[in-house]
């Protein structure tokens, strides 16, 4: 889009007309939208004064704190790069994105830094920690940037192609690959985050209308993690673009997200389904004073028609949707609210106007509406490239377009449908089953708080489908009344023939999405 602006410094420089409104709240801590700039301007003079220039890497290991935002600003408009990391992972992990992003400088809290700040000084790299344990730490980050209160960094010239973020992906399909963003990249996924923005007060003008009679201030519970684009692109920079105030936690808690949107009036929140369905289904929802939240954004997995019907029952004026997009798009691509969101409970939404999508064959072909293929999308927002990934790279770009590994179709009204991740198809006797569709319908079954379906090898079938099943606390069901639900609700070469049942809730990653190489693993390991 050409009135975008080019660069993340002058996008991000919008804050600054919102003043001295309070932009973040932090477990009791308050900042205006003035406050985290200026926090970010004395950070980027005090980078570019340690001497880190424009293209070098400075590398974020931290869990969602108030200084992320802060460094993500400061990195960015010196021309140096950001890089988020997973700070869920294991030191080990850790290590690896840091030294794979050749990092020259990485800001810790204490908990990384105990776990990595030896190793990488030994690779020469500088280590700080915001918060630490002790405040004459010469590593500090307060310490680091004390010198330059007031001061701001040094106008560099940006360009669009400028190399501005290295993000690393979810890793559920196999290692995580640092994604690379142009300035121009970063800088137009903010005109995507708009567009959905526009769509859902355009979709739901007279509920918008009731929420501010209501007397509510935009807000926003962030509770998912700052180093994914949910956190980062469509909650950070959306927000703090858009002059809308953040409510922010340090990791998703369904009870403490209660007490925030009651306290704090929460409007609007964004989560994977899982945490959704978590909230809705959770005892204290109905006892909390939830009559703030009004619109629940979506994405990042399937949605479970359950999700949708719950949040009808439960939230009174409700103006949810949700979105499709990932970590190669700089975040949603693709996005709907109001009665479509409501009505077609399959789709993930309509391509935004900067966002070309279009579903191939195995070719490359592209395929007529309502035909089942890869999805392919093209966009200002895509990035450039993974970072040090020759292969991946050779494999999943073609001609401009991203190769998605997600399978789906348009509808005759262009509304993008998801089946599921190509790698997660069950092929069960030559016929192709999706994983999702089957969890969606077991996940209505009362007893069951969560599911994963999956294949497993079938001498004479090729594969077959197994459910491994996590139970909500005290309630009781046998294989066999799963497997009647599902014969009542799927044709019979979908229903499960091996069920498992966890006693422990099944494994995610930090954005929330079920692990299901690592289950599959454990049951072939059984
Ligand atoms: P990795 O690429 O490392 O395996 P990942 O694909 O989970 O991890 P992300 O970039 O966080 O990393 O996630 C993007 C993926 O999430 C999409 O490719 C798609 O499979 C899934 N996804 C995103 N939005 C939706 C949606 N609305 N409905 C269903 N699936 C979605
Ligand atoms: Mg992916």
């Amino acid at each position: 889009y050409k009135g975008a602006p080019a660069n993340l410094r002058d996008a991000l420089a919008v804050a600054r007309n919102h003043g001295d409104r309070e932009f973040l709240v932090y477990e009791g801590e308050r900042r205006s939208f003035n406050q985290v700039m200026d926090e970010a301007d004395a950070l980027g003079a005090a980078l570019q004064a340690a001497g880190i220039a424009k293209g070098d890497r400075v590398a974020l290991a931290m869990r969602n704190y108030p200084e992320w935002m802060a460094a993500f600003i400061a990195v960015t408009a010196i021309g140096a790069v950001v890089v988020p990391v997973n700070s869920w992972g294991q030191p080990d992990d850790i290590a690896f994105t840091v030294e794979d992003a050749e990092a020259k400088l990485v800001i810790c809290d204490q908990q990384r830094y105990d776990g990595v700040a030896e190793r990488l000084k030994a690779k020469g790299m500088r280590v700080l920690i915001a918060r630490p344990a002790d405040d004459n730490d010469p590593d500090s980050l307060a310490r680091f940037t004390a010198d330059f209160t007031g001061k701001a960094p040094q106008p560099v010239e940006l360009d669009g192609e400028d190399l501005a973020l290295i993000m690393y992906t979810s890793g559920t399909s196999g290692k995580p690959k640092g994604a690379t963003s142009t300035h121009r990249a970063v800088a137009q996924s903010l005109v995507n985050m708009e567009c959905a923005g526009m769509a859902a007060a355009m979709t739901n003008g007279e509920l918008i209308t009731k929420m501010l009679e209501a007397g509510n201030e935009p807000t926003s519970l962030l509770a998912v993690p700052l180093f994914h684009v949910s956190g980062c692109h469509a909650q950070f920079l959306a927000n703090i673009r858009g002059g809308r105030r953040i409510v922010m936690m340090y990791k998703w808690d369904v009870d403490r997200a209660l007490k925030y949107i009651e306290e704090e009036r929460v409007t609007t929140m964004a989560a994977a389904p899982s945490m959704v369905l978590d909230l809705l289904e959770s005892e204290g929802f109905d006892a909390a004073d939830t009559s703030s939240l009004f619109s629940v954004g979506l994405g990042g997995a399937a949605t479970p028609p359950k999700v949708g019907a719950l949040l009808r029952e439960k939230l009174p004026m409700n103006f949810s949707g949700t979105g499709y997009g990932m970590t190669e798009t700089n975040a949603q691509g693709a996005s709907l609210t109001g009665k479509a969101f409501q009505e077609k409970n399959r789709t993930a939404g309509i391509p935004h106007p900067i966002v070309d999508i279009r579903i191939c064959d195995e070719e490359g072909g592209e395929l007529p509406p309502g035909a089942t293929g890869e999805i392919w999308v093209r966009s200002v927002a895509n990035i450039r490239e993974y970072w040090n990934r020759p292969e991946a790279n050779a494999a999943e770009f073609r001609d401009g377009w991203l190769k998605t590994g997600d399978v789906g179709f348009l509808d005759e009204d262009g509304f993008l449908c998801l089946a599921d991740r190509a790698k997660d198809m069950i092929i069960r006797g030559g016929e192709n089953i999706y994983p999702v569709e089957i969890e969606s319908t077991l996940i209505e079954h009362d007893a069951v708080r969560e599911v994963a379906v999956i294949g497993l090898p079938h001498e004479r079938l090729g594969e077959e489908v197994a459910a491994v099943v996590h139970l909500h606390p005290g309630a009781t069901l046998s294989e066999q009344e799963l497997v009647d639900f599902a014969r009542a609700n799927m044709a019979t070469y979908k229903v499960p023939t091996r069920v498992f049942f966890s006693e422990q809730p099944l494994p995610r990653n930090a954005t929330n999405k079920l692990l299901k190489r690592d289950i599959k693993a454990a049951l072939l390991e059984q």
